[in-house]
């Protein structure tokens, strides 16, 4: 590959914030491009240290930053993006001029990509959301189109936020951001500690050893050897995607005076220490909430309850452990949800759809489908996976091969990943993320009585989210429905079962006068012309709220599949559960508008079941 600079110049780099307790800084970098990489370095040309690089082929999308906010804090004021893996490196130009040079050079160079967005974010992404479209997700997906051979430098963007997750209604695949791995060839400058990510599971075999968990970061402390790291665990107690009601479920779980966990709060970009004690008198356990808070001004610093300031959430955290300083008590024991922030990537390697059966294992029987039986298995003896056999006759599988190499690109921490195939022998295996506490619908019934609102309401929001990833990719489901959601350890529900529909030979199920079509969850075009888009899955996400806050009841109890086809056209609809809010309720009844193009996207009810929390914590 040809190493000669294509350009060479200092710029100035944002830190990437990997980890989201990390702070803000900027620093100068020269920054290189050749053929194949971006790379940066400490110093200047004649004496440099190598400090980071990206690999060209990885790049997504490159563009200028657009920025009206408030001041840039660093000298240079013309900031471009460069979006490569899950990442956005922000870099700033000392002039337009520069900077237009750079976005032109990049684009130039990643044309042939595979992986181009099709939408990017034009703002920046700070303090937990895109400053454009006001999502709260750094994966979410771009909100105005992508133009890789333009030059917005050279007119204005067009405004489109508001059109966020608007979508094309075809159920094909629009390109799906593609859920690549880290890849170990890349090199990335941290700031302050070096720290490594775990590539895969590693149980600790001598009292010395750390038990690594996959995509877990740690801080390097020694390279001993070849082969042996000395490392600490990086902020083990920090649990993305765990809310309030999780975190407690966590805490009592654990039943440890002192037990905590650092959660994103309910607002967005913010963090809450959850802490559990018993002290309370009575003997059991309970847990408090301590939101992180900033003070203002130029130099940010972070306190909990009372003014102990302090410049980084884990020196905030550190400090703590050692002093309740306020808190009901010091944070004694750091729990940790296994499981919770290891993304699931897509594949155990990048685009490779077909999985090798001799690396399977085969462990219980979990339960069966439509499709066959599926089972706990183990992947290379490490990786836990569930392992679906699929029926002789049960599918068109040729068909579903095709599709499944777009669907395992298809990634989302609430949807159940795709990880790959088995194809060259009967029968066929599926091999998907294993989630510990099985199906949404049996988990619900099983705990009637036991689940507080709260619970509820984040069950619905788990399949909101993922569900407005696959309406933002145009993936229509199908089938969407309590009994086609599955529960991790950590309680997080997950959308399964996308897409599959297509699949299955079987005219009882595919067709809708057929007996095992999902009639109660389908809305009048699908009843009547079989019309399915994202707007069909949302009459069915209210059909999934109903049986979540019914905890499993099946809806149209006593009426057969042909009154309930009635029951709807004559514009009849489910009543509202007793646990169901009238806030709740609207929504239901908003899903479930006659009119598809009335009823509100994913992205739209994400935001009103936000509100609804926001207003009960
Ligand atoms: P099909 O797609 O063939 O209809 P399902 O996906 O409904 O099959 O799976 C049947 C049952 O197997 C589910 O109800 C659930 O109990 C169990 N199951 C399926 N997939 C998983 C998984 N990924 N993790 C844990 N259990 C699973």
């Amino acid at each position: 590959m040809n190493a000669d600079p294509i350009l060479e110049e200092t710029l100035i780099k944002r830190s990437q914030q990997k980890k989201r307790t990390s702070p803000l800084n900027y620093k100068e970098r020269l920054f290189v491009l050749t053929k194949s990489r971006l790379t940066y370095y400490d110093g200047r040309p004649e004496k440099k240290y190598k400090k980071g690089s990206v690999d060209l082929q990885k790049i997504k999308c490159a563009e200028i930053v657009k920025h009206d906010g408030g001041p840039i804090p660093c000298q240079n004021k013309y900031p471009f993006q460069v979006i490569y893996d899950c990442n956005t490196l922000y870099v700033f130009a000392p002039t337009a001029e520069s900077r237009s040079v750079w976005v032109k050079a990049i684009k130039e160079e990643i044309r042939n990509n595979e992986f181009i967005v099709p939408k990017y974010h034009p703002k920046f992404w700070t303090e937990g959301s895109w400053q454009c479209c006001g999502q709260a997700d750094k994966l979410a997906p771009g909100c105005e189109e992508y133009n890789l051979f333009g030059d917005i430098t050279r007119k204005p963007l067009p405004p489109t936020p508001d059109d966020v997750l608007r979508n094309n209604q075809q159920g094909s695949v629009y390109k799906p951001p593609s859920p690549l791995p880290r890849n170990e060839d890349e090199e990335e400058e941290e700031e302050g500690e070096e720290m490594v990510l775990a590539m895969y599971d590693f149980e600790a075999l001598e009292a010395h050893d750390l038990n690594l968990v996959k995509g877990e970061e740690y801080v390097l402390l020694q390279k001993c050897d070849v082969h042996w790291w000395k490392a600490k665990d990086k902020n083990g107690w920090y649990c993305r995607n765990v809310n309030r009601s999780k975190a407690e479920h966590l805490l009592r779980s654990e039943d440890k005076e002192g037990g905590f966990v650092v959660r994103d709060s309910s607002q967005p970009g913010m963090y809450t220490v959850s802490l559990y004690t018993k002290s309370g008198g009575d003997g059991n356990g309970s847990s408090r909430h301590y939101h992180i808070k900033l003070t203002k001004g130029p130099h940010v610093q972070f306190y909990l309850a009372e003014k102990h300031l302090f410049d980084s959430i884990p020196e905030l955290i550190e400090y703590h452990q050692h002093n309740a300083a306020g808190l009901v008590t010091r944070l004694r024991y750091p729990v940790s949800c296994k499981g919770r922030s290891a993304p699931t990537t897509a594949g155990f390697s990048y685009d490779k759809w077909e999985i090798n059966p001799s690396e399977l294992t085969f462990m219980k029987e979990l339960g069966s489908g439509q499709f066959g039986v599926v089972r706990l298995g183990k992947w290379r003896a490490q990786h836990k996976v569930a392992i679906k056999a699929i029926r002789e006759g049960a599918m068109y599988e040729e068909d579903f091969v095709e599709e499944a190499k777009i669907m395992m690109k298809l990634s989302h921490p609430k949807l159940v990943q795709l990880y790959g195939v088995c194809t060259q022998q009967k029968p066929m295996y599926i091999v998907t993320e294993f989630m510990e506490l099985g199906c949404l619908l049996n988990y619900l019934r099983q705990r009637r009585g036991q689940l507080n609102n709260e619970m509820l309401l984040s069950m619905c929001q788990d399949v909101c989210h993922g569900m407005s990833y696959l309406e933002a990719n145009g993936f229509i489901h199908r089938d969407l429905a309590a009994r086609n959601c599955l529960v991790s350890d950590s309680h997080v529900v997950k959308v399964s079962d996308f897409g599959m529909t297509r699949y299955v030979l079987d005219d009882q199920y595919t067709s809708s006068s057929g007996a095992k079509f999902p009639v109660k969850w389908s809305p009048p075009e699908v009843l009547h012309y079989s019309k399915f888009s994202s707007k069909s899955d949302v009459w069915s996400f209210g059909v999934l709220i109903w049986e979540v806050y019914n905890e499993g009841k099946m809806p149209f109890e006593t009426k057969t599949n042909s009154e309930v086809v009635e029951f709807i056209s004559s514009g009849c609809r489910l009543y509202r559960p007793k646990q169901a809010s009238k806030a709740v309720y609207e929504i239901m009844n908003q899903c479930w508008h006659e009119k598809a193009e009335r009823r509100p996207s994913f992205s739209d009810l994400l935001q009103m079941i936000n509100q609804i929390m926001e207003c009960d914590s």
